[in-house]
């Protein structure tokens, strides 16, 4: 069911509980910004969702309140694990849900790096 991540941040959302180690995840990358693993419910051949490190609901809050260092930080990290996992050449697609009409399901923010097969257009 879609969240309003308009809320407040929740810290019993399912991956504050990843992030404290609460509950397994497939790690594929850790850093002081971020943390990466493979959707547990893929939708292409390659699915790996990377949060921050640090209590924000959605992009929306994030952008909004994070430090430069952090947003860097995770950026650079998204970047990193794409290339790290051989995303470049072929491609790959970067995704984030934010908000009532998104359907976000958990609200930490996550970005969604889809790729392993030819992911036609955008539909909406
Ligand atoms: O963007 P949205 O909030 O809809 O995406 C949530 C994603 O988190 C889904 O793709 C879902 O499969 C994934 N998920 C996960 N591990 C969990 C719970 C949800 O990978 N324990």
């Amino acid at each position: 069911m879609p969240v309003d991540a308009t809320l407040p941040y929740d810290d019993q959302n399912i991956f504050a509980r990843i992030l404290r180690g609460e509950i397994p995840a497939r790690k594929v990358y850790e850093d002081e910004y971020a943390l990466a693993f493979h959707d547990i419910a893929p939708w292409s051949p390659t699915h790996i969702l990377v949060i921050p490190k640090g209590a924000y609901v959605s992009w929306d809050d994030f952008s909004a309140r994070a430090s430069d260092a952090e947003i860097a930080g995770f950026v650079r990290a998204v970047g990193h694990i794409a290339r790290e996992a051989g995303l470049v050449t072929p491609g790959y697609r970067l995704l984030a849900n934010a908000g009532p009409h998104s359907h976000q399901e958990v609200p930490h923010l996550h970005v969604h790096i889809l790729a392993g097969r030819p992911l036609g257009p955008m539909l909406v």
